[in-house]
């Protein structure tokens, strides 16, 4: 009995080396609990990665997984270019374009950012159309707005691909039928706008590869085909997000993929296709790790509660929204009892996991989830009067 719960300490997952924690214990001492710690190397290091295995694909970071400012530059100064959905994530990329030249920021905007967002409000529009920006849509209605409020936009048509096995789906909310692409394409054009390219998403942490295989065969097709019907050609193909983190290590790593892409793209596409890419998770969920505190402590029906400071409408959001779980980890070790750990909010829902294998805690220990920086801090809220995990930027 003794060994089984010594061998599933802190969930089964082995200690971070004991140097990590260390460092972790010392920031929280000097920042306070919550924090949120984001290491800029390791972001670094996974754009490194993406371009060593997808030499060819210009990456373009889905802001949306982690919108703070510091890892836009940190990428932008990597070379990155930039997925955003919004008009504030719009500023926070081109917070770093305008001071560039006028000819330059013309001619890079699309090199920089893609408006990857397919409904747009018709202020938005307005607001994008002076940069003449790249947009993507994929309706005949976003078709008459985006002519009437940002005519000097290029388009990228996104269509609905598979997404079986992916952990977050999007195809029930974006994407034309693949049927209808080609129809919506010579439309756009009959319309007298210019599409660009075609893009899709294969869904989040997306682990079954046979989802891109199928997307980049769909949009081959639909290629060919709008090029013959419409007569012109279409020179970008952005293959979207998706590729998955290693949360755990059943997940193939990403070189698999990569090369899996590489031949199919090559197979499918002439070498003048401008392919694009959208990783949001892949370049920041595993820079960052989260430091809590104990604040309360029960015994419930036997088992043990823990009553942490950070909790799903916060850092922990990712569990609610993103389907992601975090395994909460302790600093200290000891025989492991299964535990519950909720948030501090007055909500039942506010539970992070009942059924962490935790050793004994007292008020005022530290416990940390890692992987937490995608879909995580940018989704967390003041709920309850409680503000947004701390953030300390780690840059070595
Ligand atoms: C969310 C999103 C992404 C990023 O997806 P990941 O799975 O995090 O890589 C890319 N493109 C679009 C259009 C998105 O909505």
């Amino acid at each position: 009995m003794e060994d089984t719960s010594k061998a599933r300490k802190n969930n089964g997952v082995p200690h971070v080396d004991s140097d990590k924690l260390g460092f972790l214990e010392d920031l929280v001492k000097e920042h306070g609990s919550p924090l949120f710690v984001i290491d800029h190397e390791k972001i670094r290091q996974n754009y490194r990665e993406f371009k060593e295995h997808l030499p060819h694909v210009q990456a373009y970071y889905a802001v949306k997984a982690n919108s703070n400012p510091e890892i836009v530059k940190t990428l932008f100064d990597m070379g990155c270019s930039f997925d955003v959905a919004s008009m504030p994530e719009f500023m926070v990329v081109h917070e770093h374009i305008k001071y560039m030249p006028e000819k330059i920021r013309q001619d890079w905007i699309w090199d920089k950012i893609i408006y990857a967002n397919t409904i747009k409000p018709v202020e938005t529009l307005q607001a994008l159309d002076q940069y003449k920006p790249l947009v993507t849509f994929d309706n005949i209605e976003e078709l008459k707005k985006i002519k009437q409020y940002a005519p000097n936009a290029g388009l990228v048509l996104r269509i609905r691909v598979p997404n079986t096995g992916s952990m977050v789906e999007l195809s029930s909310k974006f994407g034309a039928n693949p049927g209808e692409a080609v129809d919506l394409i010579v439309e756009a054009f009959n319309m007298g706008l210019v599409v660009e390219g075609l893009s899709f998403h294969v869904g989040s942490q997306c682990t079954n590869f046979e989802n891109y295989i199928q997307a980049l065969q769909l949009s081959a097709n639909i290629m060919r085909e709008a090029e013959t019907r419409a007569g012109k050609k279409i020179n970008i193909l952005d293959i979207g997000g998706g590729f998955p983190v290693r949360y755990t290590s059943d997940v193939k790593p990403f070189k698999s993929l990569a090369r899996k892409l590489n031949a199919e793209i090559k197979r499918l596409y002439t070498k003048d296709t401008e392919i694009l890419a959208e990783p949001g998770r892949f370049m920041v969920a595993n820079a960052c790790t989260l430091v809590a505190k104990v604040v309360g402590k029960a015994v419930r029906d036997g088992k043990p509660c823990y009553y942490i400071n950070d909790g799903v409408y916060h850092t922990y959001s990712g569990q609610v929204f993103d389907h992601c779980n975090y395994p909460v980890k302790a600093f200290k070790d000891g025989d492991t009892k299964l535990s519950a750990v909720f948030g501090p909010t007055c909500d039942a829902f506010d539970t992070i996991t009942l059924s962490a294998e935790l050793p004994d805690l007292e008020l005022g220990d530290l416990v940390y989830s890692e992987n937490i920086g995608a879909y995580s801090h940018a989704s967390s809220t003041y709920f309850n009067g409680f503000p947004p995990a701390k953030i300390v930027h780690i840059n070595r």
